[in-house]
Protein backbone atom coordinates (compact mmCIF):
# COMPACT_ATOMS: atom_id res chain seq x y z
CA UNK A 1 0.00 0.00 0.00
CA UNK A 2 1.01 3.67 -0.42
CA UNK A 3 1.13 6.29 2.64
CA UNK A 4 -1.66 8.54 2.23
CA UNK A 5 0.49 11.40 2.89
CA UNK A 6 3.56 11.11 1.26
CA UNK A 7 3.43 8.28 -1.30
CA UNK A 8 6.02 5.88 0.01
CA UNK A 9 5.44 2.81 -0.64
CA UNK A 10 4.75 0.62 2.56
CA UNK A 11 4.27 -3.43 3.45
CA UNK A 12 0.29 -3.99 3.37
CA UNK A 13 -0.11 -4.15 7.25
CA UNK A 14 1.88 -1.26 8.02
CA UNK A 15 0.30 0.46 11.08
CA UNK A 16 2.70 4.13 10.67
CA UNK A 17 4.39 5.37 7.66
CA UNK A 18 8.10 4.59 7.94
CA UNK A 19 9.11 7.84 6.22
CA UNK A 20 7.08 10.45 7.27
CA UNK A 21 5.98 8.38 10.39
CA UNK A 22 1.37 9.06 9.44
CA UNK A 23 0.04 7.04 11.68
CA UNK A 24 -2.30 4.59 9.11
CA UNK A 25 -5.65 3.81 9.67
CA UNK A 26 -6.17 -0.19 9.47
CA UNK A 27 -7.65 -0.97 6.17
CA UNK A 28 -11.36 -0.57 5.86
CA UNK A 29 -12.59 -4.29 5.78
CA UNK A 30 -15.23 -4.76 3.96
CA UNK A 31 -18.86 -4.71 5.95
CA UNK A 32 -19.05 -7.93 7.84
CA UNK A 33 -21.83 -9.76 6.25
CA UNK A 34 -23.67 -12.47 7.58
CA UNK A 35 -22.00 -15.91 6.73
CA UNK A 36 -23.74 -17.65 4.30
CA UNK A 37 -24.76 -20.98 5.86
CA UNK A 38 -24.23 -23.76 4.17
CA UNK A 39 -26.47 -26.79 5.53
CA UNK A 40 -23.45 -29.30 4.87
CA UNK A 41 -23.60 -30.88 8.02
CA UNK A 42 -27.32 -31.51 8.01
CA UNK A 43 -27.05 -32.36 4.41
CA UNK A 44 -24.50 -34.85 5.46
CA UNK A 45 -25.70 -36.52 8.46
CA UNK A 46 -29.45 -37.13 6.21
CA UNK A 47 -27.59 -38.41 3.58
CA UNK A 48 -25.91 -41.06 5.82
CA UNK A 49 -28.95 -42.09 7.64
CA UNK A 50 -30.99 -42.41 4.14
CA UNK A 51 -28.02 -45.05 3.28
CA UNK A 52 -28.32 -46.34 6.65
CA UNK A 53 -32.00 -47.05 6.93
CA UNK A 54 -33.64 -46.81 3.93
CA UNK A 55 -31.67 -46.58 1.18
CA UNK A 56 -33.59 -47.67 -1.99
CA UNK A 57 -35.17 -44.39 -2.12
CA UNK A 58 -35.36 -40.94 -3.49
CA UNK A 59 -34.27 -39.56 -0.51
CA UNK A 60 -30.83 -40.81 -1.69
CA UNK A 61 -30.68 -38.66 -4.80
CA UNK A 62 -31.89 -35.68 -3.14
CA UNK A 63 -29.55 -36.42 -0.36
CA UNK A 64 -26.46 -36.36 -2.92
CA UNK A 65 -27.80 -33.14 -4.37
CA UNK A 66 -27.93 -31.38 -1.13
CA UNK A 67 -24.59 -32.63 0.14
CA UNK A 68 -23.43 -31.45 -3.66
CA UNK A 69 -24.75 -28.23 -3.76
CA UNK A 70 -23.98 -27.72 0.12
CA UNK A 71 -20.11 -28.44 -0.61
CA UNK A 72 -20.49 -25.67 -3.17
CA UNK A 73 -21.15 -22.78 -0.70
CA UNK A 74 -18.28 -22.48 0.98
CA UNK A 75 -16.08 -21.92 -2.61
CA UNK A 76 -18.54 -19.66 -4.21
CA UNK A 77 -18.21 -17.45 -0.90
CA UNK A 78 -14.53 -17.55 -0.86
CA UNK A 79 -14.55 -16.55 -5.10
CA UNK A 80 -16.74 -13.72 -3.83
CA UNK A 81 -19.54 -15.10 -5.87
CA UNK A 82 -22.43 -14.32 -2.80
CA UNK A 83 -25.12 -14.42 -4.73
CA UNK A 84 -24.75 -17.38 -6.27
CA UNK A 85 -23.90 -19.30 -3.31
CA UNK A 86 -27.09 -17.97 -1.60
CA UNK A 87 -28.63 -19.44 -4.34
CA UNK A 88 -26.90 -22.85 -3.91
CA UNK A 89 -27.38 -22.06 0.12
CA UNK A 90 -31.40 -21.98 -0.51
CA UNK A 91 -31.05 -24.98 -2.59
CA UNK A 92 -29.48 -27.30 0.12
CA UNK A 93 -31.79 -26.02 2.69
CA UNK A 94 -34.40 -27.69 0.15
CA UNK A 95 -33.31 -30.63 -0.71
CA UNK A 96 -32.22 -31.15 3.34
CA UNK A 97 -35.70 -30.69 3.73
CA UNK A 98 -37.18 -32.79 0.81
CA UNK A 99 -34.72 -35.59 2.08
CA UNK A 100 -36.29 -35.47 5.68
CA UNK A 101 -39.80 -35.42 5.00
CA UNK A 102 -38.61 -38.36 2.15
CA UNK A 103 -37.09 -40.47 4.83
CA UNK A 104 -39.72 -39.82 7.11
CA UNK A 105 -42.56 -40.96 4.68
CA UNK A 106 -40.36 -43.83 3.97
CA UNK A 107 -39.91 -44.74 7.19
CA UNK A 108 -43.53 -44.22 7.79
CA UNK A 109 -44.34 -46.71 5.12
CA UNK A 110 -41.62 -49.05 6.37
CA UNK A 111 -43.43 -49.41 9.87
CA UNK A 112 -46.69 -49.77 8.28
CA UNK A 113 -45.75 -52.31 6.03
CA UNK A 114 -43.52 -54.18 9.03
CA UNK A 115 -47.01 -53.89 11.13
CA UNK A 116 -49.19 -55.39 8.72
CA UNK A 117 -46.74 -58.22 7.52
CA UNK A 118 -46.61 -58.90 11.18
CA UNK A 119 -50.05 -58.68 12.19
CA UNK A 120 -51.02 -60.72 8.79
CA UNK A 121 -48.50 -63.53 9.10
CA UNK A 122 -48.90 -63.29 13.10
CA UNK A 123 -52.75 -64.51 12.26
CA UNK A 124 -51.64 -66.98 9.39
CA UNK A 125 -49.40 -68.17 11.76
CA UNK A 126 -51.63 -68.45 14.84
CA UNK A 127 -54.38 -70.05 13.06
CA UNK A 128 -51.75 -72.72 11.39
CA UNK A 129 -50.82 -73.45 15.18
CA UNK A 130 -54.59 -73.77 16.19
CA UNK A 131 -54.71 -76.01 12.87
CA UNK A 132 -51.90 -78.48 13.78
CA UNK A 133 -52.42 -78.57 17.69
CA UNK A 134 -56.48 -79.35 16.71
CA UNK A 135 -55.19 -82.61 14.24
CA UNK A 136 -52.01 -83.23 17.13
CA UNK A 137 -55.92 -83.66 19.49
CA UNK A 138 -57.26 -85.29 16.92
CA UNK A 139 -54.64 -87.41 16.32
CA UNK A 140 -53.96 -88.62 19.95
CA UNK A 141 -57.87 -88.94 20.08
CA UNK A 142 -58.08 -91.19 17.64
ZN1 LIG B 1 4.38 8.66 4.67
Amino acid sequence: MLCPHCGSELASDAAFCIRCGAILAPAVSPPDLPPVKDYLTVNIVLLALTALCCSCTPALVTGILGVVFASQVKSLVQEGKRAQAEEKSRLAKSLAIATGVLMGVTALLLIAYLLFFFCFYGVAFASLLNQMSFSALAALLL
